[in-house]
C-alpha cells in the first residue's frame, strides 16, 4: 500500500517527510455500517486511507470515494483475503466476522485487535467465561444445554425468574435477547430464539447502566469518562456523559473495572465496556465490544480525541494523551431509530436542526425499518441541566414516534 512513499513514513526519516500524510499505512476495516462510517470520517481528517469490506453501498464506503473498497461479506473467506491484499492493518467495526480466516492471515497481516480477542468476545458466553477466569465480575451465566422447554426450565431453576435468555452469537441491539419473566414465557422465548445457540443470564436488578470506552494501546490501557446509558427494549436510546448522580468513587471504580476487563484481551484498539450499577453500588460487566461503540459517539463532540480517532491512534501506535480523552463539557447523545414511516428518522433530524448546540449524524443507510439505528444527535453545553433542557423536545418527538 502506498509503496512509493513508504520510506518517508515514521521512523528515522520522519524529518524528511515530503508527502502530505501522517502515515503511509492503509487501514482495512471489516464492516461498513455507521461505526465504520464515523471511523472513516475521523481517518479522512488525518488523510489516512481506509478500505472498507462490506456489501455494495455500505454507509462507510459512501463517505470516502476511492477504488479500494471491497464488495463482499465480512464472513466470507475470499472477500477478507481480497481486503487483506489492499491494506497494512486490518480492524473491525463489528465482531461478527470470520475469525478463522483472520487467524490464517495473521502471520502476513497486522490484525487489531487480535482475532483471539474478536473470537473470545463474539460468543457472549465464552466472553463471560473469559472475564470470570480473569477475576472480572459479570452477570451469572449458564449455557442452555438443549433448546427446549426442559433446557429453559432448568435455567429458571438455577437462576430464578426473571432471567435474560441470550443468543451466544450474532447479537446486537437486543436482537438476540428475550426476557423470560416466568415459565409461561418459555414457549415464546423458544419461538423467538430457539434456532440460535443460547445461554441464560441472571437478571441484573440494576439502578443504572454505565459504560466506559477503554483504549488499549501497545503498552497501556486508557479510559474515557463514565457515561450513563439508557436502553429501551434492549436497544440503546440515550447516553449521558458524564453519568448523572454517580459519585466520583463509583466513577473511578467503573473506569478501573473497564481497564481491568480490557487488559485481559489481546491487541490494540478501543473497546466499549457496558456495565450494570447495582443498588449496593457494586458493578457487573454486561458485555464488551472490541471496537468503537454507540456509548462512545458523544466523544466526537465532547472530547478532544474521539473514540474513532483513538482507535486509529491505538492501532497505528500514534501517541494518545489521557487529557484528550476527558470531557470538554457535558453532553447527551440521542439515537435516531427507524420509525413507523420510512422517513420518520428524517423528520426527527429536521426537528434537530432547530436545537441549539446539537450536531446531527445521519448514517445514509437507505431503507429504514422500525428500531434500526439510522442516525444520532449529540448536544453539548456547559451543564447537564442545559443539555437536558435543549434536548427534551427531541426526546419527546422520538417517544411519540414509538407509540
Ligand atoms: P448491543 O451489542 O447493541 O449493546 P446486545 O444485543 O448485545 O446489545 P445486551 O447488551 O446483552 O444486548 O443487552 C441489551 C440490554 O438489555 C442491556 O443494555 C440491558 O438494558 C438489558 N439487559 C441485558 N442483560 C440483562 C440482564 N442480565 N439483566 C437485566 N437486563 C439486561
Ligand atoms: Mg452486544
Ligand atoms: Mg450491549
Amino acid at each position: 500500500a502506498r509503496e512509493a512513499v513508504k520510506h518517508f513514513g515514521f521512523g528515522p526519516h520522519k524529518h524528511k517527510v515530503t508527502a502530505d500524510m501522517l502515515h503511509d499505512k492503509v487501514i482495512g476495516v471489516l464492516g461498513g455500517g455507521q461505526l465504520g462510517r464515523m471511523f472513516v470520517e475521523a481517518a479522512s481528517r488525518l488523510n489516512i486511507q481506509v478500505n472498507v469490506l462490506d456489501a455494495g453501498h455500505a454507509p462507510a464506503k459512501k463517505i470516502a470515494h476511492h477504488n479500494n473498497h471491497t464488495d463482499g461479506s465480512f464472513k466470507d473467506v475470499d472477500s477478507i483475503q481480497k481486503l487483506a491484499q489492499t491494506c497494512d492493518v486490518i480492524t473491525v467495526e463489528i465482531e461478527h466476522v470470520d475469525t478463522h480466516i483472520l487467524e490464517q492471515i495473521d502471520s502476513k497481516s497486522d490484525i487489531q485487535p487480535s482475532w483471539k480477542t474478536i473470537r473470545t468476545i463474539q460468543d457472549k458466553y465464552v466472553q463471560k467465561e473469559h472475564l470470570i477466569d480473569h477475576g472480572v465480575a459479570t452477570a451469572q451465566s449458564i449455557p442452555i444445554a438443549t433448546n427446549d422447554s426442559k433446557g429453559l426450565e432448568d435455567a429458571g431453576h438455577k437462576l430464578g425468574f426473571p432471567f435474560m435468555l441470550k443468543s451466544r452469537t450474532d447479537a446486537y441491539d437486543g436482537r438476540g435477547n428475550f426476557p423470560v419473566k416466568s415459565a409461561e414465557d418459555i414457549p415464546a422465548a423458544l419461538e423467538a430464539l430457539g434456532k440460535r445457540p443460547l445461554y441464560a443470564e441472571k437478571w441484573a436488578d440494576f439502578k443504572m447502566e454505565l459504560a466506559v470506552m477503554a483504549v488499549k494501546t501497545k503498552d497501556d490501557v486508557l479510559a474515557y469518562p463514565v457515561v450513563e446509558t439508557v436502553h429501551e427494549d434492549s436497544i440503546c436510546k440515550l447516553v449521558y456523559a458524564p453519568a448523572r448522580g454517580v459519585s466520583s468513587e463509583v466513577q473511578q471504580k467503573a473506569q478501573e473495572l473497564a481497564k481491568k476487563a480490557v487488559s485481559c484481551f489481546w491487541g490494540k484498539g478501543v473497546f466499549g465496556v457496558e456495565m450494570f450499577l447495582l443498588s449496593d453500588d457494586s458493578l457487573l460487566i454486561n458485555e464488551i465490544a472490541p471496537r468503537p461503540h454507540n456509548s462512545g459517539h458523544y466523544t466526537i463532540e465532547a472530547c478532544p480525541t474521539s473514540q474513532y480517532e483513538a482507535h486509529i491512534r491505538a492501532i497505528l501506535d500514534f501517541p494518545i494523551k489521557q487529557e484528550s480523552l476527558q470531557l470538554r463539557e457535558p453532553s447527551i447523545m440521542l439515537n435516531i431509530l427507524g420509525g413507523k414511516e420510512p422517513d420518520s428518522h428524517i423528520k426527527i433530524a429536521e426537528q434537530a436542526l432547530d436545537v441549539a448546540r446539537t450536531q446531527i449524524h445521519l448514517y445514509d443507510k437507505g431503507a429504514a425499518r422500525p428500531g434500526r439505528k439510522m442516525g444520532h444527535v449529540t448536544t453539548t453545553a456547559s451543564s447537564m441541566a442545559e443539555c437536558e433542557q435543549l434536548l427534551a423536545p427531541l426526546i419527546s418527538a422520538v417517544d411519540a414516534q414509538r407509540r
